[in-house]
């Protein structure tokens, strides 16, 4: 290992900064978020580099660099587009023992800017000694998708109760391991929610942690793995049980924790479905064993998910909860098929509907959806295609009027079927398209 990571404290330190145009500029934006004293040497200076270092304790210096200016430096940076110049900083710092970067110019470094995941007073940072910075970026966002945003607070919570906990729990080894059951306990997420009393209560927890578990409802999105949030990858990853239904495509479940249980509560073509009832009690019952319970639902679980039912139970037997929002069928269709849900001149509106044909009838309030300005959504509605099309057509929709089929949105076997209300009914029938299917009926349709 020839660099050694380390975090440098820079606060009421003076940086030296050579050069004054962007390359500077993004060094200069890293070093505000320090605490530093930056002194910029430059003969001509970036307007905005100006602004940001034009006053105190900030200084900058027009004209050119002299080897003088190193003097109390604790570190120095060269970003000037001269090599000469670049060489010039390097060696005087070099000679001066003090740590120095030249921005693109790996040999001429004693230290090297990572890339950083900032979540305050979390640092992390990912270094390849500036071999390759674009894997560098890409083992950051890796990372990212593990550590939430949330993060931040967990860290500004404990860094907040260090002090009582030192005085509460003499030994070392004692804070340790308590400090090893908080982020194992329901605590750490409440400290993620800025609920910092409670977290107390497991953080200063005399007895052991309460054994409680609790139940993530999270939006599984259209299918795409690539589409699920950050926030559903961490709970997917922290659940120890994973119920799922048939609109959970296989690339999702894949990202669940390797060792989790996973139980399918859907419906499989044919056979009945597990029953809402059934679903619900499940949930109570894991979580009150102490397990963390993921409910994977696809989609949004609040669009067209049955998920009131569920947490009025969780409510009841007062389980823990929280709910991760997904993409809703939808913007992954939409978005697949290129087709804006609204478009300036097209739609102003855009309806969410539930197009299940009930005793060979969709129920809805047809005369409603006679403007051709609003763009219709239909979820579940392949079974009753031929009855929405006849309905919009008897409720004042022109037989022109465009209407897409999207089967498997997002998905590797996606499916796209464009044609009007007049002619979709009879282009269904013969092709061969498979749920979950999709229907957006507008003008939108035909875009651009
Ligand atoms: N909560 C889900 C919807 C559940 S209802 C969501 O927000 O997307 C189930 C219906 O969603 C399906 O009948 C179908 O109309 C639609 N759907 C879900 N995923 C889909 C996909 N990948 N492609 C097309 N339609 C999809």
């Amino acid at each position: 290992m020839r660099y050694l990571p380390l975090h440098f404290d820079l606060k009421d330190r003076q940086v030296l900064v050579v050069g004054g145009g962007e390359l500077a500029r993004r060094k200069v934006d890293l070093l505000l978020k320090t605490e530093a004293r930056i002194h910029l040497v430059a003969p001509d200076i970036d307007a905005r580099l100006q602004e940001r270092l034009g006053q105190a304790p900030h200084q900058l210096t027009l004209g050119k660099y002299h080897s003088a200016q190193i003097r109390d430096s604790a570190l120095v940076i060269a970003a000037t587009s001269e090599p000469r110049v670049n060489t010039q900083v390097a060696e005087d710092a070099r000679a001066n023992n003090i740590p120095v970067n030249v921005v693109d110019a790996p040999d001429l470094c004693t230290v090297t800017f990572p890339a950083i995941l900032d979540r305050e007073p979390l640092l992390i940072s990912v270094g390849s000694g500036a071999t390759s910075p674009v894997l560098t970026r890409y083992v950051r966002e890796l990372i990212e998708q593990v550590i939430p945003a949330a993060f931040s607070d967990l860290a500004k919570y404990l860094a907040g109760r260090r002090a009582r906990l030192i005085q509460t729990l003499t030994q070392v080894k004692q804070r340790r391991r308590q400090m090893e059951d908080f982020l194992d306990s329901p605590g750490m997420a409440l400290a993620m929610q800025r609920q910092d009393a409670k977290a107390d209560d497991y953080l200063f927890a005399t007895s052991p942690a309460p054994v409680s578990g609790e139940v993530y409802m999270v939006g599984a999105g259209p299918g795409d793995p690539d589409l699920l949030t950050l926030k559903a990858l961490h709970l997917m990853q922290k659940a120890d049980i994973v119920l799922y239904d048939n609109l959970v495509s296989p690339g999702v479940l894949e990202r669940t924790r390797r060792d989790a249980t996973r139980e399918f509560v859907g419906k499989r073509s044919g056979n009945q479905s597990t029953r809402q009832e059934d679903i619900n009690n499940l949930l109570v019952r894991l979580a009150r064993e102490g397990h963390r319970v993921l409910r994977l639902k696809g989609g949004d679980p609040l669009i067209f998910g049955r998920m009131g039912e569920e947490i009025a139970a969780l409510i009841e037997h007062q389980i823990p909860f929280q709910i991760v929002p997904g993409i809703t069928a939808a913007s992954g269709c939409a978005a697949a098929a290129g087709i804006p849900l609204t478009h300036r001149d097209m739609a102003q509106s855009v309806r969410m509907l539930m197009g299940h044909p009930r005793d060979g009838q969709v129920n809805l309030p047809w005369k409603e959806f006679s403007h051709d300005n609003e763009t219709l959504v239909f979820y579940m509605g392949l079974g009753g295609l031929a009855t929405i099309c006849q309905q919009l057509l008897a409720h004042g929709r022109a037989a022109d009027t465009p209407i897409a089929v999207i089967s498997k949105g997002t998905r590797p076997d996606q499916q796209i079927l464009k044609a009007t209300l007049e002619t979709m009914p009879g282009l269904v029938a013969r092709t061969q398209i498979q749920t979950p299917t999709l229907i957006i009926v507008g003008e939108v349709v035909n875009f651009p």
